[in-house]
């Protein structure tokens, strides 16, 4: 099993076709996108504004449904999985950051953490160690009890990576996450980013327009009329 998982990517995106209909016209904005993502690898996505990057991370993450092709998730098809399946695997196997936070802001750091593991089930003392141990381990172990609005920038985005890989995620994709950071928090942010694709060799894909933090990843590739192209 181990051997096999090994040799199967974590994602593969095959044939993928994504069209956006705008009254009268049909926008393609994927078409044929292929892209596969191993574990332990970190890929940067680098394209203008508008090519489909967030539309590609969103079909990778099962959040949205492709019009063509098929989403592989460690070898599984998804396209024919009930939508409680697909939630399932979402859940257990995905984590998504995106550029603004999105914690909720009536809990603490800690809460935010804790409520993907409950909502999988997980006893409530193990979710509370396991969710101190993350923060922790990405520099917050004294801000467990903090809001997000008593949270800095970089703080914020941390809290939502731990809570991205609280279910500990074999891929982890991040949509421009540190696009709202000043240069030394997106530095700081991005390092526990590969930090934790170290550590646990989790996939990673980040939409990123940042060309020095691209630079630094294992990989880097580009969307070109709705096509998925290495940049090197
Ligand atoms: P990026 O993240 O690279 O900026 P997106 O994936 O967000 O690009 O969007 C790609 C294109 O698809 C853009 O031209 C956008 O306007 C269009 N688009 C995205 N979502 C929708 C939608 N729900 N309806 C219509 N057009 C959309
Ligand atoms: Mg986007």
């Amino acid at each position: 099993m181990a051997e096999e998982a090994e040799n199967v990517p974590v994602i593969y995106l095959h044939e993928i076709k994504r069209e956006y209909r705008q009254g009268e016209a049909t926008l393609t904005i994927l078409n044929g996108a292929k892209l596969a993502l191993w574990a332990g690898q970190s890929v940067a996505l680098v394209a203008p504004s508008g090519s489909g990057k967030s539309t590609l991370l969103h079909i990778a993450g099962l959040l949205e449904t492709p019009d063509d092709g098929e989403v592989y998730v460690a070898g599984t098809p998804t396209s024919q999985l009930s939508d409680i399946d697909r939630t399932q695997i979402r859940r257990s196997d995905i984590g998504f950051v995106y550029q603004s936070h999105r914690l909720l802001p009536e809990f603490t750091a800690l809460e935010n953490v804790m409520l993907p593991q409950m909502i999988r089930g997980l006893k409530r003392s193990e979710t509370i160690k396991r969710s101190q141990e993350i923060l922790a381990y990405l520099g917050l172990g004294d801000r467990i009890t903090h809001r997000p609005a008593e949270l800095s920038g970089g703080e914020q985005q941390r809290v939502a990576i731990a809570r991205a890989v609280a279910n500990a995620p074999r891929v982890l994709l991040a949509d421009e996450p540190t696009g709202n950071l000043d240069p030394g928090t997106a530095e700081h942010v991005f390092n526990a980013l590969m930090q934790l694709v170290r550590a646990t060799q989790v996939a990673m894909l980040i939409a990123t327009h940042n060309m020095e933090l691209a630079g630094r990843m294992d990989r880097r590739v580009s969307l070109v009329d709705g096509q998925v192209v290495e940049m090197d």
